[in-house]
């Protein structure tokens, strides 16, 4: 079969590997018809991870229907439609009981974390979801199984395997309410779907911050939000926190490491220029109010050492962040796509066979050609 293969810092390839098989009696092998490119991939490409061997297939955000089951699944059946969140989990645990999927306590078997598709031998070693199929553990929790009088097309769905959860646990873990100022970092897609469920939430005045011209203007016509260029105001964060006299409620950092550096240009950058690496999270702190919270979504994934612990100490700041537990929020966002509360579809900028997958990187990554989000089909 036909997958996105990790050949090193800043390059994938499609490559002819073979396709997965049952090993375990409750995994469920996926044909895939969608899958997405995130940001989060984008960090594994700068080199953030260490454990990547070469050939690992990455991808984490597919849906597809189910080719094959292990004798002891029940959930679901060959021909089913299904959406594979990123979070491997088995349902059984403590974490998997308590709505924190993403920290699973049996589908790692290399760490004292939970484990991803597609994510490194440090997240699990499980091979990705860009690819013609995938193998998927716990077949029993882990898939959504799609109703099957569900007459969308992927495009609308396919987002509820990552960033949409993750956006909509961006405001709720943050404790979002009626009435907040929230400030967003980032216009990516995961921005820009947090920019969303902020306002679904009750929020009176959302703030969104990036540098990318088209991305900023997308937040402003399509979420109606107030936007900023970090680049453009000497600054920025004492100029938030003086907008929003004394600064938001809540600031959701939607960027996490720049995702245009490798780990190596980050470090030096950190040591160079106060921001560098941290760039986001200083901003942060800098414009959230006394009391209120700073909520990390975008992932810091290495070594970084100009954190404003004190600063955030000072001002009775609550933090909060991690990898986002996405399998117990996706039935409640379905309902809200399938009765038209909420619509991902205005980011998705581009969609391409699986063989052009290098091409979506590199726009992606670049943000070239006004790409916001891209799909791949197998
Ligand atoms: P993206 O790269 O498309 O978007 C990031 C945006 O941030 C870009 O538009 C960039 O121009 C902007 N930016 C860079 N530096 C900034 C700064 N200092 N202030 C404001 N904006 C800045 O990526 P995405 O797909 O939107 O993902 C965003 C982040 O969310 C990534 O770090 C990704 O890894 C993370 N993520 C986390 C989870 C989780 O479970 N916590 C899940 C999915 C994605
Ligand atoms: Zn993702």
């Amino acid at each position: 079969m036909k997958a996105v293969t990790y050949q090193g810092p800043k390059n994938v390839k499609v490559k002819d590997v073979p396709a997965p098989s049952i090993q375990e009696r409750e995994d469920v092998i996926v044909k895939i018809t969608s899958t997405a490119i995130c940001g989060s991939d984008l960090h594994l490409i700068h080199g953030m991870m260490p454990n990547m061997p070469t050939d690992y297939i990455i991808g984490h955000e597919p849906m597809g229907i189910v080719e094959e089951v292990g004798p002891d699944v029940t959930k679901v059946k060959k021909g089913d439609r299904v959406i594979v969140p990123f979070n491997i989990s088995c349902g059984q645990c403590w974490y998997c009981k308590h709505e924190l999927e993403s920290q699973c306590d049996n589908s790692n078997p290399h760490g004292d974390a939970g484990a991803y598709f597609g994510y490194s031998e440090t997240f699990g070693g499980y091979p990705g979801g860009q690819a013609e199929y995938l193998r998927v553990p716990y077949g029993n929790f882990t898939p959504f199984l799609v109703p099957p009088d569900c007459e969308m097309e992927d495009e609308k769905i396919l987002f509820l395997s990552d960033i949409i959860p993750t956006a909509y646990w961006g405001v709720d873990n943050s404790g979002v309410k009626k009435g907040d100022t929230v400030i967003v970092l980032g216009c990516g897609p995961v921005g820009l779907l947090t920019q969303k469920f902020a306002w679904l939430k009750g929020a009176k005045r959302v703030i969104a911050v990036d540098y990318i011209g088209y991305r900023l203007e997308h937040a402003k016509k399509v979420n109606n939000v107030e936007v900023y260029d970090f680049t453009k105001i000497k600054h920025c964060g004492e100029y938030l926190k003086e907008i929003t006299k004394g600064g938001a409620d809540v600031v959701i950092d939607c960027v996490g490491l720049d995702g245009k550096k490798t780990v190596v240009e980050l470090v030096e950058s950190a040591l160079k220029l106060q921001g560098g690496a941290m760039g986001a999270i200083v901003l942060g702190a800098q414009c959230v109010r006394k009391g209120g919270t700073l909520q990390l979504v975008g992932v810091y994934g290495t070594r970084y050492n100009q954190f404003p612990l004190g600063d955030l100490f000072a001002r009775n700041v609550t933090l909060k962040m991690g990898q986002a537990p996405i399998i117990h929020y996706i039935p409640e966002l379905y309902q809200m796509i399938a009765n038209e509360t909420f619509d991902p579809t205005d980011i998705i900028t581009h969609q391409i066979p699986i063989e052009k997958a290098a091409y979506g990187y590199e726009v992606f990554d670049e943000k070239k050609d006004d790409c916001i989000k891209v799909i791949l089909k197998p």
